[in-house]
């Protein structure tokens, strides 16, 4: 395992995913009955964009730095909302990750179950939330959840799974885990984060979705260049299972701003497809 999600945290992806998941999380606040949000792939919790491994790379500048800098329209600025609440609440020099993004906007009644394998990370993780009785972090492999963990006895909620693509196998993993959450827990919200490269090997995989026949399936997806053939991150998606109804409207309305904001070259964009089969 080498991949250190924090030379990435706030990065574009990171603001697309994170707006995507306090959507989601809104949503769900929408009925007094608890949820859980499950993060199979929860990462540090919490990163310091001091820190070696973020100015290294300094992704987080043309991320959650450009939309700080943005003048944000306000027809756009209840979207973004409790997004930007939560990013403020880390204040300047730190930047949320998921499992920090959801538990800042869970009610009382709310939990959050995250899983991190990285040896390193996953004391950190731990640390990060001890003591938070609505919050349990499992030192074990998320590709377990979709199987075996759901559903939550909430009955409601989301799953988000978020891998970090260090080998091929993680496309595939999560077509399979998204049959599994589906079978398992039909009226869970599920979640898949993946990058966009070539634009050619992102439909094949979603064209590979759209053939399972999973119901009420939509893809949202930003691209900060044109996704041509390239070894570089030209955009990322998501996939979701059972979407809130109002997310379709809210992205179709942000993201031709969003890609404005986060562009890094021509060809800047985005994309939302229904993947349901009928
Ligand atoms: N979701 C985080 C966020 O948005 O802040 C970022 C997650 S990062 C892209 C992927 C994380 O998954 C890494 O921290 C990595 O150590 C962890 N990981 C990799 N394989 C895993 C597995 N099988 N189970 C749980 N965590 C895993």
């Amino acid at each position: 395992m080498n991949y250190r999600h924090a030379y990435h945290a706030g990065n574009f992806a990171d603001v697309f995913k994170h707006i995507l998941i306090a959507r989601m999380v809104d949503y769900l606040k929408r009925k007094d009955k608890a949820f859980r949000v499950y993060d199979l792939h929860a990462g540090l919790g919490v990163y310091s964009l001091e820190a070696e491994e973020a100015g290294k790379t300094e992704e987080w500048k043309a991320g959650i730095g450009a939309l700080l800098a943005a003048n944000i329209p306000s027809e756009h600025k209840k979207i973004l909302g409790d997004y930007l609440d939560v990013v403020h609440a880390f204040g300047e020099k730190a930047y949320p990750g998921s499992p920090m993004v959801a538990r800042k906007l869970l009610r009382k009644q709310d939990r959050l179950s995250l899983y991190e394998l990285h040896p390193d990370d996953a004391p950190i993780l731990n640390q990060n939330f001890a003591g938070d009785y609505q919050t349990r972090v499992n030192t074990l492999d998320g590709w377990l959840v979709p199987g075996a963990h759901v559903p939550p006895k909430e009955a409601r909620g989301m799953m988000l799974i978020d891998p970090p693509f260090e080998d091929g196998k993680d496309f595939d993993r999560m077509i399979d885990a998204m049959e599994k959450a589906r079978h398992r827990w039909a009226g869970g919200t599920v979640a898949l984060w993946y990058p966009v490269k070539r634009r050619d090997h992102t439909d094949e995989w979603l064209g590979s979705l759209r053939e399972r026949g999973f119901d009420d399936l939509m893809s949202f997806e930003i691209y900060i260049r044109e996704p041509r053939p390239s070894s570089l991150l030209n955009g990322c998606g998501m996939v979701i299972a059972n979407a809130p109804y109002t997310l379709r409207d809210e992205m179709g309305r942000l993201l031709p701003w969003l890609s404005g904001v986060l562009k890094q070259g021509k060809g800047a964009g985005h994309r939302i497809q229904n993947l349901s089969k009928s």
